[in-house]
């Protein structure tokens, strides 16, 4: 009796764990992008789409009901934070909606799925269990892996010259003027420095600019005020022993050895599948020299997913690779749908260069335009005698409801990211500024996820052959 069905359940045990292990197959599937490209409302939205199933026609395996159920699960890794899915959906969609605090380090969740496989064959075995592992991380971090080729005279070099002309830098330069990195190790001094260099890098994020290296001065998270993040460039070099300027080197090697090379070990190599969310929109009106930079930032980032590159992630991958990068340009639901195509035109052509240069090992990529919430309606209206397309939202500032015209995105994509025609002209310098909208409240029937443009288009790129 009892010891037969002790022994039974024994072996039912190892008999799941051993099929769960052999026939469940798992989706790594990493979310990235610059900080406030849409992470976090990207997950938030897809989970909540997956688990109700209502609003994802073109996720074949959703629009022909073969996902029996969708549910959350525990995730596989037991040290990494766990994506705050509920609070993210109930600031979404709760009575008076918000929008969620955003990523500002790495964290994980796990979304299982019960689906009938496709075919004859399929309709033989019954459902099956898929796992969906969502890694969310900073792209800021991916940035760094264009650090691990370089010490510190060259970063410093590079870096100084980048800024030498911003305004954003004034008070670095100004501090660096009065240091004295050849003397004695100060910490106070060394604190200041780096506090002025990481309030530059702020400033520049703010501005537009996506060059902001080291990540982590960014978005610290238990690293704030460690050494690895107090160290700052500095113009000269050959600094003698127990100098601030030899500590800064040392500090510098650290950070690439003990912040980024383990990331990059532990969670990157990992990752199956991977959408990069860009704020296009938003560089395009923060000005061309914020689209250049974008343009630079997506080709370094760009440079992660290409291993055989990098002697250090060709042997943290060991073979692995991965199999689709989709580029998503985010909030699109500030432009009316004629300018979708647009958009996506531009997301193309910002990263064609970095495409063309890039060899992904195989990997298949594609670009878009989505928006994981849409906080909009279009509309069309009469001005000037002339129809223009518009949408209708709600401003965060003021709650006031109205339409906005963001201005027109150019037919053609070089007119923006030529540099030699930069400048000459601006793109959605109309209403753009003040389209900072706010989510609509829902009323979600059982079945209705929230409102998206193209998130199930998202999701049928990047999983869609494997349900
Ligand atoms: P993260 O820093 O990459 O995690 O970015 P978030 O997901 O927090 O998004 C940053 C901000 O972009 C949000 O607070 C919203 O203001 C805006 N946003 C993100 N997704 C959308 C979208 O689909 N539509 C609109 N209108 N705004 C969005």
């Amino acid at each position: 009796g009892d010891i037969a069905d002790g022994l039974t359940r024994g072996v039912e045990t190892t008999v799941n764990t051993v099929s769960e292990a052999f026939f469940e197959p798992v989706i790594r599937l990493g979310v990235t992008g610059l900080s406030r490209a849409g992470k976090t409302v990207f997950i938030t939205s897809l989970v909540a789409n997956l688990i109700a199933r209502g609003r994802m026609p073109a996720l074949r395996a959703a629009a022909d009901g073969r996902i029996k159920t969708a549910w959350l699960q525990p995730q596989p890794d037991d040290t990494v934070p766990r994506f705050d899915y509920e609070a993210h959906l109930a600031a979404m969609t709760g009575a008076t909606p918000f929008w969620p605090e955003g990523t500002s380090g790495i964290s994980e969740l796990r979304l299982s799925l019960r689906v009938q496989p496709r075919g004859l064959w399929g309709g033989m075995t019954g459902p099956k269990t898929i796992h969906l592992d969502i890694v969310d991380y900073p792209g800021e971090w991916l940035l760094d892996l264009g650090l691990l080729d370089k010490d510190y005279a060259t970063w410093s070099r590079e870096t100084l010259a980048r800024i030498e002309n911003r305004d954003e830098a004034r008070v670095y330069r100004e501090a660096l003027e009065t240091a004295n990195p050849g003397a004695k190790l100060d910490e106070v001094e060394a604190k200041s420095l780096a506090g002025a260099f990481t309030a530059y890098l702020v400033a520049a994020r703010e501005s537009g600019f996506s060059d902001c290296t080291p990540g982590r001065f960014l978005l610290p998270g238990d690293l704030k005020g460690s050494p690895v993040l107090t160290f700052a460039p500095l113009p000269e070099q050959n600094f003698a022993r127990g100098t601030m300027g030899r500590e800064f080197s040392r500090r510098f090697e650290a950070y690439k050895r003990e912040v980024v090379k383990p990331f990059f070990r532990d969670h990157f190599a990992r990752i199956g599948r991977q959408v990069v969310l860009v704020d296009v929109l938003g560089a395009i009106h923060s000005g061309p020299r914020a689209v250049e930079d974008l343009r630079q930032a997506m080709s370094d980032i760009l440079g992660a997913f290409r291993p055989g590159k990098n002697a250090f992630l060709s042997q943290v991958f060991l073979g692995q690779r991965v199999e689709k990068i989709l580029f998503a340009a985010t909030k699109a639901d500030h432009l009316h749908h004629s300018q979708h195509a647009q958009l996506t035109a531009i997301t193309n052509a910002l990263l064609r260069d970095a495409r063309s240069r890039a060899d992904f090992a195989g990997a298949e990529t594609a670009a878009m335009s989505m928006a994981a919430l849409r906080a909009t309606t279009e509309d069309r209206i009469e001005k000037d005698g002339r129809a223009l397309d518009v949408v209708r939202g709600t401003l965060e500032s003021s709650g006031k409801r109205a339409a906005f015209y963001p201005g027109r995105l150019p037919d053609d994509p070089s007119r923006l990211l030529n540099p030699a025609r930069q400048g000459a002209e601006a793109w959605l310098d109309a209403d753009y500024e003040v389209m900072r909208f706010a989510p609509q409240p829902l009323e979600l029937r059982p079945g209705d996820g929230p409102p998206h443009i193209r998130l199930d288009r998202a999701a049928e790129f990047l999983i869609g052959d494997r349900l």
